[in-house]
């Protein structure tokens, strides 16, 4: 699947809100939002007033950014979350949190999502006890993640480890073993999702 790899931090200014795109530069002051809070571009500051059509819009892009989806993929999701029961905005946000790649920056296992989808593509999660190189990969109830008992992927996974400290979710269970694994308990309430966005705008926004 397409990712984006243009410069991140522009991503950043554009929204005007950190999307931690860079691992642990992003908690530094070397972090470009806090430098120069100003959207990127030659007349970044010169917009004005946003209109309704682009408060959904920025709320969607904030989403697609944060969680390294691209247009299609994100339709997708949307399309999933919308045949699914329940509220079509909480269901959307978590199919993005139940996606392997995000599961494992969560747990602390990589430094950011971008890290996290190399890490799966290079082989070194497991889910269920088998490798698992699609970083999109949807966890469900009871899935196990884990590391690939083999050196390397166990020196990257506990020096990330190390050098994050991160809270883990109600939702996740991380058990740091000789071998690092989570466990998926359930998809994460309103309040456990990662990113402080409102779906309800996105939904709008998609439905039209
Ligand atoms: Fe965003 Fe991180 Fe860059 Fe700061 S350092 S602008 S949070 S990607």
């Amino acid at each position: 699947m397409a990712r984006y790899t243009g410069p991140v931090c522009k991503l950043c200014r554009r929204e005007r809100m950190k999307l931690f795109l860079k691992g642990t530069r992003c908690d530094t002051p070397k972090c470009a939002l806090e430098r120069r809070n100003i959207p990127p571009g030659m007349h970044g500051l010169r917009r004005g007033k946003l209109t309704d059509y682009a408060i959904h819009l920025r709320e969607k892009q904030k989403v697609k950014r944060f969680y390294g989806v691209l247009e299609r993929q994100f339709r997708r999701y949307f399309a999933m979350a919308e045949r699914s029961r329940g509220n079509t905005g909480e269901r959307l946000m978590q199919l993005l949190e139940s996606r392997l790649d995000n599961v494992v920056c969560r747990l602390g296992f990589a430094l950011s999502r971008r890290q996290a989808r190399q890490m799966i593509v290079h082989g070194h999660i497991t889910v269920n006890g088998r490798r698992v190189t699609i970083p999109s990969y949807l966890l469900r109830p009871g899935d196990v993640v884990s590391v690939k008992n083999r050196p390397k992927s166990l020196e990257i996974v506990r020096r990330n480890l190390q050098e994050v400290q991160r809270e883990v979710p109600n939702f996740l269970t991380r058990v740091d073993g000789d071998v690092p694994e989570g466990h998926f308990g359930r998809p994460p309430l309103p309040e456990e999702v990662s990113l402080p966005v409102q779906p309800q705008l996105i939904v709008e926004l998609c439905s039209r």
